[in-house]
């Protein structure tokens, strides 16, 4: 009998999938559906490049087309739930069938309920969010003198916005724009939860590219024109980019499976099953046990080696063999301040675990053009080079 096999959401854990399962399946064993709410893979490790230059557009967004096999359907439309018991996903339109479902839809940002937040923040999770930023900058920059300049503010300090504040930081450099950032982490460090060295040289990176970091202020709430913090100082704003945490997407919060309390998202076993076996989750979307009390973290690394497996376990179930478990491997980090780079734990240079310079910003390009080859071909990767 022919399986129906669903895959949701086209970023690492969805393009990830359905490369798995092309890999996996023989021929007529199962169709395969695959559904985004956009037509292309989004490379969003790189997608705060469009904040500074929208261009960068082009290289990011890979077509689904490029990335499934002709047997493969895709469809474009949201997905709004999932009826476990019906073995049903939602759309807006419509209802697919599915034997199994392989839920890859990533996170949305999570606002913890601080005041005025979700309504004055810009978000970072797609393209459009990346290219409303820049035309917000624009906008600012419009009416910013040396005397009065556009403030722009960066609610957490983790890669998304560390990354975020290096590239406004080049965006303003570029153009010799009055521009002043600050990054605003509520932990102790910027880069929370990682090793000193890389956090020391994320920060002396960031203040040389002046952007003032003030760590240990939780955001406590926002309104049309400042950011006020828990213990009572406020920084006005003319943009304001909040990527201080992730929670699952609404869709999927009346779904009857197993979440985690901390942000709502698919608690799935180390083969990637949730507590409906017919239902597997992958990448952001979903918190995949590793020993004892870890977790794989939420990260593109992750996403991509978790959903390799993810795809061919897929495929064992459908034969009925039994499925095989994951252990995240960390393989370093290499983050962006706008044109520089810190890496750490990548392990190229002998004895080195932190370093910057011209090899990480090497590296960084590295792993997008080589990501984007992956799932393209060398001259699309290559014409990527000079805008990562
Ligand atoms: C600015 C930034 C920089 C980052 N830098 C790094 C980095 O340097 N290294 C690293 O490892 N990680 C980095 N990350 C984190 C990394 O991008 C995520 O962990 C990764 O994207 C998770 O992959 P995913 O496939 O689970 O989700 P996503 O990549 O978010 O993909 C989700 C997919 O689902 C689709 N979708 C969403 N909702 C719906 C819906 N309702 N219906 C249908 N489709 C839907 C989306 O369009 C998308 O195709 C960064 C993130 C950001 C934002």
């Amino acid at each position: 009998m022919t399986e129906k096999v669903v895959v949701l959401g086209s970023g690492y854990a969805g393009a990830g999938v359905i490369q798995s399962l092309q890999r996996s399946l023989d021929s007529g064993q199962a169709e395969v559906t695959w559904v985004s709410d956009v037509d292309h893979h989004l490379v969003l490790h790189e997608s705060h490049r469009c904040i500074r230059d929208p261009d960068v557009r082009e290289h990011v967004t890979i077509p689904v087309k490029d990335i499934k096999s002709p047997d493969v359907e895709f469809v474009q439309a949201a997905v709004t739930g999932i009826d476990c018991n019906r073995r049903v996903v939602e759309l807006e339109d419509r209802a697919l069938d599915y034997d199994y479902v392989l839920v890859g839809i990533g996170s949305q940002t999570a606002f913890f309920d601080i005041d005025g937040l979700e309504q004055h923040a810009h978000t970072l999770n797609c393209l459009d969010d990346a290219l409303t930023i820049h035309d917000d900058l624009e906008r600012a920059l419009e009416d910013a003198t040396p005397e009065d300049p556009a403030q722009v503010v960066v609610g957490g300090a983790g890669l998304s916005g560390i990354q975020v504040a290096g590239e406004v930081a080049d965006f303003r450099d570029e153009r010799d724009a009055p521009v002043e950032i600050r990054l605003i982490e509520g932990l102790d460090e910027i880069f929370p939860g990682n090793d000193e060295s890389v956090q020391s040289a994320l920060r002396s990176l960031l203040e040389r590219r002046d952007v003032s970091i003030t760590t240990g202020e939780f955001v406590d709430g926002v309104d049309q024109e400042s950011v006020r913090t828990a213990d009572n100082r406020e920084y006005d704003y003319d943009v304001l980019v909040w990527t201080g945490g992730i929670a699952a997407h609404e869709e999927m919060q009346d779904a009857e499976l197993e979440k985690s309390k901390r942000d709502l998202r698919f608690e799935t076993d180390d083969r990637f099953q949730t507590s409906d076996e017919r239902v597997f989750a992958v990448g952001d979307a979903a918190v995949i046990r590793q020993d004892e009390d870890e977790h794989a973290p939420p990260t593109a690394q992750a996403a991509w080696q978790a959903a390799t497996v993810a795809g061919r376990n897929v495929a064992r179930a459908i034969e009925d063999k039994p499925l095989k478990d994951w252990t995240h491997k960390d393989k370093g980090t290499v983050i962006s301040v706008g044109e520089d780079a810190v890496a750490h734990d990548v392990y190229i240079i002998p004895f080195v675990s932190t370093f910057g310079g011209l090899p990480a910003r090497i590296l960084k390009k590295m792993i997008a053009v080589r990501w984007i080859r992956d799932l393209t071909d060398t001259p699309t990767a290559l014409s990527a080079w000079s805008k990562m």
